[in-house]
């Protein structure tokens, strides 16, 4: 990380200590901002598939846009859900699975995962999470987002800002202060997106199933 980079992209992060870039986790294999959860430039630019859909223009600074990432591993399970019912509190063993959202999806009782599922739980919802029943799927996509105040570092390699721009559709403008400006590039696509619909509530449903957010 360039000198400049970690002092003014994020600024606001000072008082937390600063910012840094995580390693890849949950079978990804791109870093993300350790502030904003930004996917890094260099490592998005180096995927061969991904799409973007504009996210906030009407929003103000800072701008991001969403990413999908094609998965390098479409074999590895992740936690999809979780359902925990209340009227079977005393006796879990009991609570019947919920229903399947697709063929591909499984519930697993918590009382019988195995270690490598456990394992699973352990790196996608933490060390300390547990509920009734797992639902287990894939994703043939990982979720992202750039925030584009990372292209205005000036030490980023030139290719890797004009890649961005012609896949994205964007052009970007920079400023001496840092602040990136952009405009539609023609020819302006966005593609639908997102893989990862997120629900709530299965309603009606005997269970209150909740499913995991997209990965930060
Ligand atoms: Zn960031």
């Amino acid at each position: 990380m360039s000198k400049r980079e970690a002092e003014s992209v994020h600024p606001d992060a000072n008082r937390y200590g600063g910012w840094h870039w995580s390693r890849p986790r949950h079978g990804e294999h791109f870093r993300r901002c350790s502030y904003c959860g930004s996917v890094h430039p260099e490592d998005l630019a180096a995927e061969a598939l991904w799409t973007a859909e504009w996210a906030d223009q009407k929003y103000g600074w800072p701008h991001k846009f969403y990413v999908n990432v094609i998965n390098r591993d479409p074999s590895r399970l992740y936690v999809l859900g979780s359902s925990s019912g209340q009227s079977y509190r005393n006796d879990p063993d009991k609570q019947p699975a919920p229903v399947l959202k697709s063929d591909t999806h499984e519930w697993v009782r918590w009382s019988e995962l195995t270690p490598a599922q456990l394992a699973i739980v352990a790196e996608d919802n933490g060390a300390d999470y547990h509920a009734d029943w797992i639902e287990f799927g894939y994703r043939p996509t990982h979720f992202g987002k750039l925030y584009t105040v990372h292209l205005g570092d000036p030490a980023l390699p030139a290719d890797v800002k004009d890649l961005i721009e012609r896949r994205s559709g964007l052009a970007f403008t920079f400023y001496e202060d840092g602040r990136v400006g952009w405009h539609p590039a023609p020819p302006y696509v966005v593609t639908p997106t997102p893989a990862n619909t997120v629900v709530s509530t299965q309603t009606g449903a005997p269970n209150t199933v909740t499913f995991n957010p997209p990965l930060q």
